[in-house]
């Protein structure tokens, strides 16, 4: 008798589909929204005064499940900072032919430097094109933000920094001490 009903049952799941309100998506004519924390490409971002969150401490790569990351960390030194405190990530690359959108590496990381946007559109058609480096998934540089390399905020530590304390005026001052100190490069 379950052997009977078998087909009878299939054939009714085709029956009610086609009956239901059809759902076409005429991407990439029309882009529907994705969820707020849908999972696309990652972004490595900066403290308020355009220095780096990333330290280059590499638990992002370790916790990848699909070794999808890599990273290669250096010293920051005084004349050229581009995170606070001793390390920043020199060499940062996501590999999209294997992440997997899991967000593990994201979880792993301690300064928030590694979030993800909800941008998806990465096809491309060579394999390198594919391995994003710091050019493609660093933060653009909002108001008040100068470009790294340059000093932390004057009187600030880098624990003001990982405190989040450093706000758009201390980078507003960190601004002018770089311009002050471009200007004085340039003196004879
Ligand atoms: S989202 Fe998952 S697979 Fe992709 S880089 Fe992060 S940890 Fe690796
Ligand atoms: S993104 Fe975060 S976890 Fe990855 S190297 Fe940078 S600081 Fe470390």
């Amino acid at each position: 008798m379950t052997k009977f009903l078998g087909p009878i049952a299939g054939f009714g799941v085709t029956f009610s589909t086609m009956f239901k309100k059809s759902n076409t998506e005429f991407y990439p004519e029309e882009k529907v929204p994705t969820a707020a924390r849908y999972h696309g490409r990652h972004q490595l971002n900066r403290y308020a005064d355009g220095l780096e969150k990333c330290i280059g401490c590499e638990l992002c790569a370790w916790a990848c499940p699909a070794d999808a990351i890599y990273v290669e960390g250096a010293d920051n030194t005084d004349e050229e900072r581009f995170s606070p405190g001793e390390r920043y990530g020199q060499v940062y690359q996501i590999n999209y032919l294997r992440c997997i959108g899991c967000g593990l590496c994201i979880e792993a990381c301690p300064t928030r430097a590694l979030t993800m946007t909800n941008e998806y559109e990465m096809a491309d058609d060579n394999r390198a094109g594919l391995i994003y480096e710091k050019d493609r998934l660093l933060a653009p540089l909002e108001s008040g933000m100068v470009a790294s390399p340059h000093p932390m905020a004057p009187g600030t530590t880098a624990e003001d920094y990982y405190r989040g304390t450093v706000t758009g005026g201390a980078a507003a001052a960190a601004q002018d001490e770089s311009e002050v100190e471009d200007t004085a490069g340039d003196r004879p």
